[in-house]
């Protein structure tokens, strides 16, 4: 969990600016991870103006619960600025600049996690 915050903050500053507030991470069990009968590796959720609530897959392994964050809050930054919450569009363009910032490997990930 703790890992999981690291990784908001490490992301937020380097792909975003630090432009995107704090958001609270939960882990999704395998039974919550379920929505409308489909599985799911993350979730995001504006619960109102300022606040997000992010749902990670416990049973992702370091790398993918990094690119699931990375995935989740590009829809954070969608909701903070008032764009449709979509895989289009802006969320194109944020995945492109995440090739660029963030674009670490199962190591770098995993020594990351250790150093920050
Ligand atoms: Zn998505």
């Amino acid at each position: 969990m703790k890992t999981l915050y690291k990784f908001y903050d490490f992301i937020n500053e380097e792909l975003f600016d630090a432009e995107l507030p704090a958001a609270e991470i939960h882990l999704l069990g395998k039974d919550s991870h379920k929505i409308m009968g489909f599985e799911i590796d993350g979730l995001c959720i504006g619960l109102d103006d300022y606040e997000y609530w992010i749902g990670i897959h416990e049973d992702l392994n370091i790398y993918d619960s990094f690119y699931t964050l990375v995935h989740e809050m590009i829809h954070v930054w969608q909701l903070e600025n008032g764009k449709h919450m979509n895989h289009s569009g802006w969320f194109k363009v944020w995945e492109k600049k995440a090739l660029t910032y963030v674009n670490l490997n199962e190591e770098e990930i995993k020594c990351l996690a250790q150093n920050i």
